[in-house]
């Protein structure tokens, strides 16, 4: 790879990353395209950067709606989402919760997944 494309591959990454951090709301990998549209980054190589940060753990993914949703938070937290806009935020987890983690059935414990739903202050 040319020092050329590692600059090119990395202003496209640093394009996609900014662009997760100041959506602020979980935008899956189209609305990252649609947001970057103007510096002609193909939805390839949105996707590709996406997946590949979630990799490295610099952005986390979950499912929500069928559609993959990315988010800028890593550390644990749970969700809010309101049934009638479909946006998400972010809500702090009690600090005690992990410690209701099913220890009994001998399972290993990959992550939780919380969701609060509900209408939010703007839809009520
Ligand atoms: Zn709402
Ligand atoms: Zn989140």
């Amino acid at each position: 790879m040319s020092p050329l494309t590692n600059k090119r591959v990395t202003r496209q990454r640093q394009l996609v990353y900014d662009c997760v951090i100041d959506r602020k709301d979980h935008p899956s990998a189209n609305e990252v395209f649609v947001d970057l549209q103007s510096s002609g980054i193909g939805l390839a190589t949105v996707y590709r950067q996406l997946s590949a940060m979630v990799d490295e753990g610099i952005l986390k993914s979950f499912e929500h709606s069928g559609q993959i949703r990315y988010d800028r938070l890593v550390t644990p937290h749970a969700h809010f989402v309101c049934s009638v806009c479909d946006e998400i935020w972010d809500v702090d987890l009690p600090k005690n919760i992990f410690s209701m983690a099913p220890v009994e059935s001998n399972a290993d414990i990959e992550e939780l997944d919380l969701t609060w739903k509900g209408i939010c202050k703007a839809c009520k």
